[in-house]
């Protein structure tokens, strides 16, 4: 069983390009859907993990097209004071 699960850490390595993100993904997931340990995609991951960082990266790329640094005098007094 550990192998398996470490051949299918070792294929979203070599495949997945969320792999830097994801780490391989739960092994429970992909028996369940996949019927083997050492699998790769699940649905799992394509909405816990790919979609979660396509919707971040496209969030944080349209902030940095509109973002513009603020001066102290714009954004005023600390509410901590
Ligand atoms: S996102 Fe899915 S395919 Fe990619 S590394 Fe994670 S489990 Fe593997």
């Amino acid at each position: 069983m550990r192998d398996e699960v470490a051949e299918g850490v070792e294929q979203c390595r070599r495949a997945c390009a969320y792999f830097e993100v994801c780490g391989g993904g739960a092994p429970s997931n992909k028996l369940f859907e996949n019927g083997s340990f050492a699998s790769t995609e699940t649905r799992h991951c394509a909405y816990t993990r790919k979609a979660v960082i396509d919707i971040t990266l496209e969030f944080m790329e349209s902030q940095m097209n509109t973002w513009r640094p603020q001066s102290a005098a714009t954004i005023g007094p600390s509410p901590l004071r």
